[in-house]
């Protein structure tokens, strides 16, 4: 017998363009999908969704989650000012409580807007571990190296020491991974980054990187590499395990044929490079290449969320009004940004990111009786450009319900909010 069966759904299952599937049932057996037609075989446990849509949950494949204690902090600086005398002086000043504190907010708000799993770059990454392990979500991890002076040590570096912390705890299979991480190609010079690759290879890890964000840091690695910071990476082999690379406004189409053929993804964060006024990555080219691009919030200090329902329309609009091209990202291609291509950029392919046989369940429930998705001629359409995250009902993982209804299940809220607000907040404003 299934020990779930969610029926009544409008399912989008994601395993096709513009497939979905009316008055559906989905169940679940040991957190994984056990079912799904028309039927309604029994279960033990029974949600009616009433004619919501159920679909695979989101994956946010570039954040930076407790950066949330900054929400709202810097806003409308220019880049460099933003980063130097805004950003990096506080994040000198928080502590492991404060650091975990963000992160577990940051959770409450994509478990409430449906993200199911999140790769994340920060600090602190193992006291925050034990946090995703509790609260139940899938997750990322990494602490990028930056090795900015002459004397760097990375014996001595806290990142160093957690990424082989996070790799020995965790490993790079399970709910939570342990992922490498060089910050970028402008803050650590080669050597450094052979020697992150190394852990990679050996943990058979992923890699993160920021790539080409910036029209400075783009042109700035001609001058330091003679080369565009993808050609560099590659050049010293670090394209030769996977990675899962952020931004990329600035790629060049040789850049991208590149990251094809080294089956590296592209994390595209559209709200965080318009804030920053970092420019607009032409996915629809990316796509063409053949790079698997899939989505990111980046951090809440230049969003000022986490809710990826935004990057999914923001992302479809952009393409289309930068190619003048109403067709250059359809519905589907935006969805399966944030879904099919985040699970691959994660190394969780044939995991989640689809309603498909033996998946992880993975799923969400997103409302359609609010006046804004009425009528639904088409539930991706509906998805992609009419729902908020707001709209998210229920988020479930591996069988188990986060949220439901406004309401966190594996977490104290409002202990979140108090702990951002009474710890970290003094110590952002110190
Ligand atoms: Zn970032």
């Amino acid at each position: 017998m299934l020990d779930t069966l969610i029926k009544n759904a409008v399912v989008i299952p994601m395993t096709g363009e513009g497939e979905y599937m009316k008055n559906a049932s989905v169940g679940i057996k040991d957190g994984k999908i056990a079912y799904l037609g028309h039927d309604a075989p029994e279960a033990e446990r029974v949600i009616d969704a009433d004619g919501n849509i159920v679909m695979p949950g989101l994956i946010n494949a570039h954040a930076h989650t407790a950066m949330c204690v900054m929400r709202g902090y810097a806003d409308d600086y220019a880049l460099q000012d933003w980063l130097y005398k805004k950003v990096f002086p506080v994040e000198a000043r928080l502590d492991e409580e404060a650091i975990v504190a963000g992160a577990v907010l940051g959770m409450a708000e994509m478990i409430a807007s449906g993200t199911v799993s999140f790769s994340d770059m920060y600090f602190c990454q193992p006291a925050v571990a034990k946090e995703v392990e509790r609260i139940g979500m899938k997750a990322n991890l990494c602490n990028a190296v930056l090795a900015l002076s002459e004397d760097y040590d990375p014996e001595k570096d806290r990142a160093v020491i957690e990424t082989r912390k996070l790799i020995a705890e965790y490993g790079v299979k399970g709910r939570i991974r342990a992922d490498a991480s060089i910050h970028a190609e402008y803050t650590s010079p080669p050597e450094i980054w052979k020697l992150v690759h190394e852990w990679a290879k050996d943990a058979g890890a992923i890699t993160q990187i920021h790539i080409s964000e910036t029209k400075t840091e783009h042109e700035g690695s001609y001058s330091r590499h003679g080369l565009s910071p993808a050609a560099a990476f590659d050049k010293y082999g670090i394209l030769s395990t996977p990675a899962l690379m952020a931004h990329g406004v600035w790629l060049e189409e040789s850049d991208m044929e590149l990251l094809a053929k080294r089956g590296a993804s592209i994390a595209h964060c559209p709200v965080s490079n318009l804030k920053l006024g970092s420019g607009m990555a032409d996915i629809a080219a990316m796509r063409e290449a053949g790079v698997n691009v899939c989505l990111g919030t980046d951090g809440v200090c230049s969003n000022n969320s986490l809710d990826l329902f935004e990057e999914i329309k923001l992302s479809a609009l952009l393409s289309k009004g930068e190619a003048l091209d109403p067709t250059a990202t359809p519905a589907y291609e935006a969805l399966k940004m944030a879904t099919v291509n985040g699970a691959k950029a994660q190394g969780r392919e044939g995991e989640t990111g689809m309603i498909a046989m033996g998946y992880d369940a993975d799923i969400i429930m997103i409302d359609t009786h609010a006046p804004h998705m009425k009528p639904m001629y088409d539930p991706i359409s509906a998805v992609v450009y009419s729902a908020h995250g707001s709209d998210v009902k229920m988020t479930m993982v591996e069988g188990r319900i986060l949220y439901m209804n406004g309401e966190w299940l594996t977490m104290d809220v409002e202990d979140a909010i108090r702990r951002v607000e009474e710890h970290a907040v003094p110590i952002v404003l110190a």
